[in-house]
């Protein structure tokens, strides 16, 4: 195999009338989301319902892989899909009085059909389901025999959101997985969200390289029928907090409300323990074309790019046509070899497509032109460091894999350096004061995570620029030593919570 590393190609740069997308992501984020969203074609923002938009190929391709992946992982750890209905009765619905009191503010409610006027009883378009499947869990749970049950279902959900939406970040249709769990004992369903949080970081860390902390939400911020929240938050380049998939100790809540029992093996009756999942696709999409994107656009991992290898064909006149054939011949043999490969022989010129697949995050591209040809070589760019190097055909396959790899580590490595940058500790409020100034997560003591913080968390989100307490990381082994005492109310801290801005 011939190697030559060569040096950053500047052909973007030397073509002056090409537009490049150019924009500093970390500075100037906000319009760095917004213009991606449009150029890289991730969504279509013209549908005519607020809050409600078009994903189109670039962002659907990859979303669907990265449901893949999700769902294969969940798989392993012994769950098995099911598909439910969209629609929830009202009466279902209003079974568990905390659960309608925090998700009622946010339905959509289907009232008429057709032309008979209004339905008997009104219809909730699913804004999670757990009124939708419990009652269905009532009646296939008999027995010690029939638990645990681990089921979950892909697809969309809908809330009425108020505040200001964003595309993939917060809207009012967002598409998601929810896993619905059932287990004998209260232990076995607490053990089950340590074991959703692993999955969270089996795949969204590992795989999608977004990095997070795991909180234990505090009890004014737990779901609406929930004994425990917990909850993954990644920060976005802007600095603020943005929470991924949470998992919820629902206890025996929910069980009680939709009599959920099961006969034990000495024939008594009791009642079941419950958790539930929602990684929300749409959303940890959004976190992971920001966290990875530069300012020359976006940068997928290999595994989840809509496309991987884009070849861009250097037609001279003399060579056209061999060029031609050998880049067809290069596409065919690639997409036979399992990746995604799309061949640009549009009549743009090279350096203006070299501009645009970059801007849409295509991990590689392979450079043909008559030298290539001749040697049976390709030239190749990557995405990431932007070198370039030449290979030879008969290893190109495995060439290709470990380039691949080493270009998803690698984004998963910076971006782990740029959250772990931005993590920081306070001791004193001046200190609080400067680490939200520079856009950072801050470990802070705190009085207390129970309903009697509440108050010191309103005031501190009032006094510090709306900075909000997140929760205990999940993997915390430090204790407040009985010196430290909560900024707020100078009570002795109880424990150390992670505080910062959010989205
Ligand atoms: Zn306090």
């Amino acid at each position: 195999m011939s190697q030559k590393k060569t040096k950053t190609e500047k052909t973007v740069s030397e073509d002056t009338q090409i537009e490049t997308f150019n924009i500093d992501k970390v500075n100037n984020f906000s319009e760095w989301f917004t213009e991606i969203v449009k150029r890289a074609e991730l969504a279509d923002m013209r549908y005519n319902v607020k809050g409600f938009i078009v994903y189109p190929p670039w962002s659907t391709i990859s979303i669907k892989l990265m449901f893949d992946i999700y769902e294969k992982e969940l798989d392993k750890f012994g769950h098995q899909p099911v598909i439910f209905p969209s629609v929830i009765p009202e009466s279902n619905f209003q079974v568990e009085s905390d659960h309608v009191e925090g998700f009622a503010p946010e339905v959509f409610w289907i009232t008429s059909a057709g032309n008979s006027g209004l339905l008997e009883e009104r219809l909730a378009l699913r804004p999670t389901s757990e009124t939708a499947m419990y009652p269905l869990y009532s009646l296939w749970i008999r027995s010690w025999r029939d638990l645990p049950l681990k089921r979950y279902q892909s697809g969309k959900v809908w809330r009425y959101e108020g505040k200001s939406t964003r595309p993939f970040i917060r809207g009012r249709e967002f598409i998601w997985i929810e896993g619905h769990d059932v287990f004998a004992t209260l232990e076995e369903a607490e053990a089950q969200t340590r074991e959703d949080m692993q999955i969270s970081f089996n795949v969204i860390q590992d795989r999608f390289g977004i990095p997070f902390i795991g909180f234990q939400r505090p009890e004014w911020d737990k779901f609406a029928g929930a004994v425990h929240t917990y909850a993954a938050d990644t920060l976005m380049p802007d600095g603020r907090f943005l929470q991924l998939p949470s998992t919820h100790l629902l206890g025996d809540n929910f069980s009680k409300a939709f009599n959920i029992e099961y006969m034990d093996e000495e024939g008594e009756k009791h009642y079941a323990y419950q958790t539930c999942y929602g990684p929300a696709i749409s959303r940890i999409f959004g976190a992971m074309i920001s966290v990875h994107g530069d300012d020359t656009g976006l940068i997928f991992p290999f595994e989840v790019a809509p496309i991987q290898i884009v070849i861009i064909p250097i037609l001279s006149k003399k060579q056209r046509s061999k060029v031609e054939t050998y880049s067809k011949k290069l596409q065919e043999m690639l997409q036979e070899q399992g990746f995604r490969v799309y061949l640009d022989n549009s009549d743009k010129r090279p350096g203006e497509k070299y501009y645009f697949w970059e801007m849409k995050g295509i991990p590689i591209r392979l450079e043909i032109g008559r030298r290539e040809v001749k040697d049976s070589q390709v030239t190749i760019f990557r995405r990431d460091t932007r070198e370039k190097e030449i290979m030879d055909l008969t290893t190109l396959k495995e060439s290709l894999k470990s380039i691949g790899k080493s270009l998803t580590q690698n984004i998963i490595a910076k971006a782990k350096k740029f959250f772990e940058d931005h993590l920081a500790r306070a001791d004193t409020i001046d200190q609080l004061v400067e680490h939200l100034e520079n856009k950072k997560m801050i470990k802070i003591p705190w009085c207390s995570i129970d309903l009697d913080g509440e108050d010191c968390a309103d005031e501190l989100k009032d006094e510090f620029a709306g900075a909000q307490v997140r929760g205990i990381d999940v993997r915390e082994t430090e204790f407040p030593s009985g010196e430290q005492k909560c900024f707020i109310c100078g009570k002795p801290a109880k424990c150390f919570v992670y505080v910062g801005k959010q989205y």
